[in-house]
């Protein structure tokens, strides 16, 4: 196995599915079918969820919205996601725990990290929900942080795109794709991997990220193999 020990981190708009908004059942459990695989495998997985497909704290504080509040509703949306993949995943056979960055411990643990890498020894999958707890930052760096804190091998972005292009390929059809690629060179080509906080925090920790299309049944497990799928970008 090239990774034993992985942080997926979903977008809240990759469960809607073909929706407009909120969670689509069976994509829940496409992704927590590709996760089975995977843990099947011994590896372990922690995963961190997005909330843009029910809130996002800038779409609140453009209409007026203290940004604040309006972050810690962004950072609710992702516990809603968090729940919803936790029982998707343990409808599919697996085990799991849900750790929330915002104590509400009648629903999920408190995020304690060595709590957390028990689980994974235990072949628990792990969900982190809240985002890193704190307004003004996103999901991508939660997921960048907690990859480091439980020092995961690689960050796994999965998303609808088979990784990293010259271009958007969706609006330029001569764009083509990175295999590897180093930090350096994302900086200097400007390339929009995650955000700068995530990215920079990525790149000061040597923590790969892989960008890879989540919605290809077998693709994760291509990944975690060590097949060439999607973007690496490490030092
Ligand atoms: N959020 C936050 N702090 C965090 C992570 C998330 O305040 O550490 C809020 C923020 O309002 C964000 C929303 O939660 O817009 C949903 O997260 P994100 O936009 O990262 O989700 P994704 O784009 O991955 O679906």
């Amino acid at each position: 196995m090239k990774y034993n020990r992985i942080l997926l981190k979903l977008s809240g708009e990759a469960l809607m599915g073909d929706q407009e908004f909120g969670i689509n059942g069976e994509r829940l459990l496409e992704y927590a079918n590709e996760i089975k695989q995977v843990v099947e495998l011994g590896v372990q997985v922690a995963v961190v969820v997005g909330g843009g497909n029910i809130f996002r704290g800038l779409a609140g504080a453009s209409e007026g919205m203290d940004r604040v509040q309006a972050d810690h509703m962004g950072m609710l949306a992702t516990m809603i996601n968090g729940l919803a993949l936790q029982s998707a995943l343990e409808e599919s056979g697996v085990k799991t725990r849900l750790q929330s960055a915002i104590e509400m411990d009648k629903i999920a643990e408190p995020f304690i990290r060595r709590r957390a890498t028990r689980h994974l020894e235990k072949n628990r999958v792990v969900i982190f929900g809240g985002g890193t707890g704190n307004p003004y930052f996103t999901t991508d760096t939660a997921a960048t942080l907690r990859a480091i804190e439980i020092d995961a091998d690689v960050i796994l972005k999965g998303t609808r795109v088979d990784g990293i292009y010259t271009a958007d390929p969706e609006k330029d059809s001569t764009a083509t794709k990175y295999d590897t690629l180093s930090f350096k060179e994302v900086y200097e080509k400007g390339l929009n991997v995650m955000d700068m906080t995530a990215f920079t925090l990525s790149k000061e920790n040597k923590l790969p990220i892989l960008v890879f299309d989540m919605n290809t049944p077998g693709n994760l497990t291509k990944v975690v193999k060590g097949d060439v799928v999607g973007t690496l970008v490490q030092n």
